[in-house]
């Protein structure tokens, strides 16, 4: 008899077998796949240099803009953004006239594969470091045998409304900073002590990437990072868990030669070009956590008033030095899988070191205390795609991406 599978989102996926080894997927935030090589190379990864040589190590790409909330729903979506709706950290709301948060589940236009596994009677455990994102992932997942919390708010977790209570005392630990690499620890701990206690078939951790903002690959805080993360992994393995390691996306500088961000301020530009305010730009990394990047990333959108010359605008922009690519509309759509009635009239993206502002003035820099740090662009397409299994014939030479990471554990690693 076949194995039972479900199917999400038009994919399908073979439903973990009672009993059968855990299924973990692990996104960690900005991991740039040079961290996990320098990490590797000073011989404080062992976990990861024994995964890369006797499992599967790809490099895949991520969803465009390379931001925290498109992508971790293209993860447990199995999709691009076009179809779960998820465009943004952020975005400009054309039938209230409003920028607001894409925090909400009213925003998610997909179930995720994770509700389907609840459904489907499997436990699932979905630990995220920030808040923000834990109502998208956990949105329409049954918490009867489920639960899903984060670190920022560990302390405050109820049955009803998280699946789990007393967190803290099960990780045996306090709540962290929301700025620190603890609250990212935090995830990988409540993975082990969960996997230790309930078993859960099928675990999601999501970490943050307030270490990758600051430290550049092989920087020795980065390397403590990772070594605390092979740590648990390591544990995890130990335990039987087929484990899929990924990154929502990678991490630039983003720095002139005097150390200062390399910023084009897109909102100053078009005021003078255009007339104060006709056009509005809408950065998507924007969130209630800006300390660390200062809302400037390398993707925006911008919404031109009407009648707007269109493609004389996204000409002139393309012109300027530090920009990757303009795409009208229609052409970004379909060119970054995104849906189109959630984004501007033109999409702009900036070179590896460049990012893109509003207005100077309503940049608040003086948090920053390293240089710059950022993602958004083309430029942080490129995230690992590791499990601890080899699979055999596998295709290395095709285009891999994060959202591959759920079939890779469930159909292919088994
Ligand atoms: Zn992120």
């Amino acid at each position: 008899m076949a194995a039972p599978t479900l199917s999400v989102n038009g994919r399908s996926y073979r439903l973990p077998a009672p009993g059968a080894a855990p299924v973990v997927v692990v996104c960690v935030d900005g991991c740039e796949p040079d961290y996990i090589a320098q990490a590797v190379a000073s011989g404080r990864a062992p976990w990861l240099a024994r995964t890369l040589a006797q499992g599967t190590a790809l490099v895949a790409d991520c969803v465009v803009p390379s931001f925290t909330n498109p992508n971790n729903l293209s993860i447990v979506t199995g999709v691009p953004p076009s179809v779960h709706g998820i465009c943004g950290n952020f975005l400009y709301d054309t039938a209230s006239g409003t920028e607001v948060m894409m925090n909400d589940p009213k925003w998610l236009r997909a179930p995720t594969l994770l509700a389907a596994l609840a459904e489907a009677g499997r436990s699932c455990a979905v630990v995220t470091a920030k808040d923000k994102l834990r109502r998208l992932l956990g949105h329409g997942m049954s918490l009867s045998r489920s639960m899903c919390f984060s670190s920022e708010k560990a302390d405050s977790c109820t049955v009803a409304e998280h699946g789990v209570d007393s967190v803290l005392a099960l990780v045996g630990r306090p709540v962290p900073d929301v700025y620190s690499a603890e609250l990212s620890e935090f995830v990988f701990a409540a993975g082990v002590a969960l996997m230790k206690q309930r078993r859960p078939d099928v675990m999601y951790l999501s970490t943050t990437d307030y270490i990758q903002h600051k430290h550049a690959p092989g920087d020795p805080v980065a390397n403590d990072f990772y070594a605390m993360m092979d740590r648990h992994l390591g544990e995890l393995d130990a335990m039987g868990c087929v484990i899929a390691l990924t990154a929502d996306h990678g991490m630039n500088s983003k720095v002139r030669m005097d150390a200062k961000p390399d910023v084009i301020y897109l909102q100053d530009l078009l005021d003078g070009w255009l007339g104060a305010a006709a056009a509005r730009v809408i950065l998507p990394i924007t969130d209630p956590y800006v300390v660390h990047h200062g809302a400037l990333g390398s993707f925006a959108t911008v919404y031109l008033p009407a009648g707007a010359d269109i493609a004389g605008t996204a000409k002139r922009l393309a012109a300027l030095r530090g920009i990757e690519g303009v795409w009208t509309r229609e052409q970004a759509a379909a060119h970054f899988e995104l849906p189109a009635d959630r984004i501007g009239d033109l999409v702009v993206v900036s070179e590896r070191s460049t990012v893109l502002g509003s207005a100077a003035s309503r940049h608040d820099l003086s948090g920053l205390d390293a240089p710059l740090r950022s993602h958004g662009g083309i430029s942080e397409q490129r995230v690992p795609l590791i499990l601890n299994r080899a699979i055999a014939g596998l295709d290395t030479q095709r285009r891999w991406r994060n959202f591959d990471a759920f079939d890779l554990v469930l159909n292919h690693a088994g």
